[in-house]
C-alpha cells in the first residue's frame, strides 16, 4: 500500500471557530496520561484497518491512537464479555486483559460468542485469547485464568485505562468498584438476566461522579439472581455487552458523553428503554471520603470475595425507576 495517506484531525472544519466537538473533547481528557507521540503514528495497514473509524469526525486519527493506546481490562469472558472483547479487538484497543476462572461449557454457546464448540473445556480465558488474536493479531491480548481478587484485583485495575465489569455477582462487582474509586479508573458495567438489560458507566476519574456503591449499595435487600437458574436471551447479552464497548471506546478515545450518573434499563421482551438518573451519595462508604479523612476506596469488606466472577449473564438488581 502507498504512504501517501493525508492524516485527516479529529473534529476539523473549515471555520475558524472550535466545532461542538472540538469544544468537547478539550473538556474531556483521555482516561490516562499517554497522550500519542510520534512514536505512536499508525503504519499503513492499521490507517487501512481503522480507516471507517478515522473518516469520523468525532474520532478521527488522534482518537484512534488514543485507542490504540490504551489498556482494557475485561473481567468475565462469558455473555457479556464476548461481544466487548469483540468490539475492543477489532476496534484497535492496544492490551485487553480478559479475565476468567472458568471453562467453556456446553451451555454457554447460547450465547457467550467469544467460544465454539470446538473449545468446550478450555478456560475461556485462552478461548477468549484466540478467537480475538484471529481477529485482530495486532493487538495485544492478555488472558488471566483466574478468580480475580484482592491484591491481584488491584494490581491489575491500576495497570488499566478503562474496566469493563462483566461478572454475574454483587460481591465481584462491589470489589471492582473499590478497586476502580481506589485508582480513579472509569469503569463501564453492564447485567443481563432473562429479558432484563442494564448499563452504567462510573467515571471515577471524576470527584463527583458516582459509583456502584452510590447506586447499589452493599446490603441492601437486592435480588440476585443469576443465568445459570434464571435463563438469559442470548441477543440481550450481545446488546449490552456491545454499549459497554462502545462507552469503553468512548472512554479510550476521549470523545462523547459516557453514560456516567444514568443508568439505562432495557426490556427486550418489549425492546423499551429507560433511563434512570442518580447522583454521587455524599455519604457513601466507599467513595465518599471519611470524616476523619481517610481516602476512599478501601473500607473493610470482609465478604467482599466470597464468589467469583464465572460468567457474562448477572444479576439484575431492583431498581425503582426515577
Ligand atoms: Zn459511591
Amino acid at each position: 500500500m502507498a504512504t501517501t495517506t493525508t492524516r485527516r484531525r479529529s473534529g476539523a472544519n473549515t471555520s475558524n471557530q472550535p466545532s461542538a466537538t472540538d469544544r468537547r473533547q478539550q473538556e474531556r481528557l483521555p482516561p490516562h496520561d499517554h497522550r500519542p507521540t510520534t512514536d505512536d503514528c499508525m503504519n499503513d495497514d492499521q490507517l487501512l484497518r481503522y480507516s471507517r473509524h478515522i473518516l469520523l469526525d468525532a474520532l478521527g486519527i488522534e482518537g484512534q491512537e488514543r485507542i490504540l493506546a490504551s489498556h482494557a481490562l475485561v473481567i468475565g469472558a462469558g455473555g457479556l464479555g464476548s461481544p466487548a472483547a469483540l468490539y475492543l479487538a477489532s476496534a484497535g484497543i492496544g492490551k485487553i486483559t480478559l479475565v476468567d476462572d472458568d471453562c467453556v461449557d456446553f451451555t454457554n454457546l447460547q450465547r457467550q460468542i467469544l467460544h465454539t464448540q470446538a473449545r468446550v473445556g478450555m478456560a475461556k480465558a485462552e478461548s477468549g485469547r484466540q478467537a480475538l488474536q484471529a481477529i485482530n493479531p495486532e493487538i495485544d491480548i492478555v488472558p488471566l485464568q483466574q478468580r480475580l481478587s484482592g491484591g491481584a484485583l488491584d494490581a491489575l485495575v491500576a495497570t488499566a485505562d478503562v474496566v469493563l465489569d462483566c461478572t454475574d455477582n454483587f460481591a465481584t462487582r462491589h470489589a471492582i468498584n473499590r478497586a476502580c474509586v481506589h485508582h480513579r479508573k472509569p469503569l463501564v458495567s453492564g447485567a443481563a438476566i432473562r429479558f432484563d438489560g442494564q448499563i452504567s458507566v462510573y467515571d471515577l476519574r471524576r470527584a463527583d461522579a458516582p459509583c456502584y456503591h452510590c447506586l447499589f449499595p452493599e446490603g441492601d435487600d437486592v435480588e440476585e439472581v443469576r443465568c445459570a437458574v434464571m435463563g438469559v436471551f442470548a441477543p440481550l447479552t450481545g446488546i449490552v455487552g456491545t454499549m459497554q464497548a462502545a462507552e469503553a471506546l468512548k472512554l479510550a478515545a476521549g470523545i462523547g458523553e459516557s453514560l456516567s450518573g444514568r443508568l439505562l434499563l432495557l426490556d427486550a421482551l418489549e425492546m423499551e428503554w429507560r433511563t434512570v438518573r442518580f447522583r454521587k451519595d455524599a455519604g457513601c462508604a466507599v467513595c465518599s471520603p471519611t470524616k476523619d479523612g481517610q481516602e476512599p476506596g478501601y473500607l473493610p469488606r470482609p465478604d467482599a470475595d466470597r464468589e467469583s466472577a464465572d460468567g457474562a449473564c448477572r444479576l439484575a438488581p431492583s431498581v425503582q425507576a426515577g
